[in-house]
């Protein structure tokens, strides 16, 4: 069976983009693939984290993968520093990687200019990205857009160390979605919606209140048209809305159009606003009732052990190839 792995940073509260380009698809694929699902907690110091905060985001995450419905039994948990070889591997891809080909990256170009201390993880975080894809031979890395150009890194890496050392790592393919793969901010609609965004208001957060959302959907930047039409490029902000309704309401975009075809803006925003209200309100009541349960415990105690076997394997036969410590020691 193909493998499939998937990692949300818990960096913040997980928002309405990442329940459409990452969890969804998760979902979508959990019953068709080996699926592995992780928490990159690694990944979120690479900006300053309050420990406190960030330890409560972890076990949030998983909370909420768990609530969104993916699949306690389809999936195989683990949060990515309770596993040792992800960051040993990463040091041995970072010494086979240039630095002009991180420098290419254009999310570190993205985060930097937004900080004043920016860190050498933050440059290098794409490798540990590759790491933690390559250790498990995954196949396909469902993600969205966003994570496109660390995911073909991710493959360059994988087919250069092959070709240096002798076929090692799967190459690893993204997958996509054709719809919803960048949802952006409400407030900028040029802007990816992100958690770690400085304004809330244009962040949909999968845990804010019926009452919240309203108001941030009827605040969502649009234009003076008055028509709901998808045109990304004229009307970001309607044309945003609209993927967002039918995302959620598994529609293509001509039937959402179709659908809103005589509204006028305000009335257009309520039925965004109540839609996404519907998909959420369920997911809330899980997440509460799953805080407060032994599942997250005993999916990560379950995930933990499986992983570890088989990154042991990889790492091992990485460490050999390149040379490091003695052929028979098993770390
Ligand atoms: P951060 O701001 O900390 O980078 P993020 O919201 O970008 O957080 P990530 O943890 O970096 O979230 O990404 C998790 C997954 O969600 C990835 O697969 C990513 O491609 C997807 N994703 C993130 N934001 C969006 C978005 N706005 N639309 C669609 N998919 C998204
Ligand atoms: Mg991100």
């Amino acid at each position: 069976m193909k493998r499939i792995l998937t990692g949300l940073q818990p960096t913040g509260k997980l928002t309405l983009g990442n329940l459409i380009g990452g969890i969804n698809q998760i979902k979508k694929y959990q019953n068709e693939f080996d699926s592995f699902i992780f928490v990159p907690d690694m990944h979120s110091i690479t900006i300053e984290q309050n420990p406190i905060e960030l330890r409560k985001n972890i076990i949030s995450t998983i909370a909420l993968y768990l609530a969104c419905g993916i699949d306690k039994d389809k999936n195989t948990f683990y949060i990515q520093s309770e596993n040792l070889y992800h960051a040993n591997l990463s040091w041995i891809l970072e010494c086979n990687v240039g630095f002009g080909q991180l420098s290419r990256m254009t999310q570190f170009k993205d985060k930097s200019q937004k900080k004043i201390n920016v860190t050498c993880g933050l440059f290098t975080y794409p490798v540990l990205m590759a790491a933690d894809i390559l250790l498990y031979s995954a196949n396909f890395v469902p993600t969205g857009i966003d994570q496109k150009q660390h995911v073909e890194l991710a493959r360059d890496i994988a087919e250069c160390f092959n070709k240096k050392y002798g076929n090692t790592f799967v190459v690893p393919e993204p997958i996509i979605p054709q719809l919803g793969a960048k949802i952006m901010d409400l407030q900028n609609p040029l802007i990816k919606m992100s958690k770690s965004a400085e304004n809330e208001k244009g962040v949909i957060y999968l845990l804010d209140t019926e009452d919240v959302i309203r108001k941030k959907v009827k605040s969502a930047v649009t234009d003076s048209d008055n028509k709901v039409c998808y045109d990304s490029e004229n009307k970001p902000g309607v044309s945003n809305l609209l993927t967002i309704y039918a995302c959620l309401n598994n529609l293509c975009i001509i039937d959402a159009e179709k659908h809103f075809e005589n509204y006028q803006y305000g009335a257009f925003k309520s039925e965004v606003a109540e839609s996404i209200i519907n998909t959420l309100k369920p997911i809330q009541e899980k997440y509460y009732e799953i805080l407060n349960s032994n599942l997250i415990e005993e999916v990560l105690k379950n995930g933990y052990s499986k992983v570890l076997e088989i990154s042991k394997e990889k790492y091992n036969e990485v460490k050999n190839k390149v040379g490091l410590g003695r052929i028979d020691f098993i770390v």
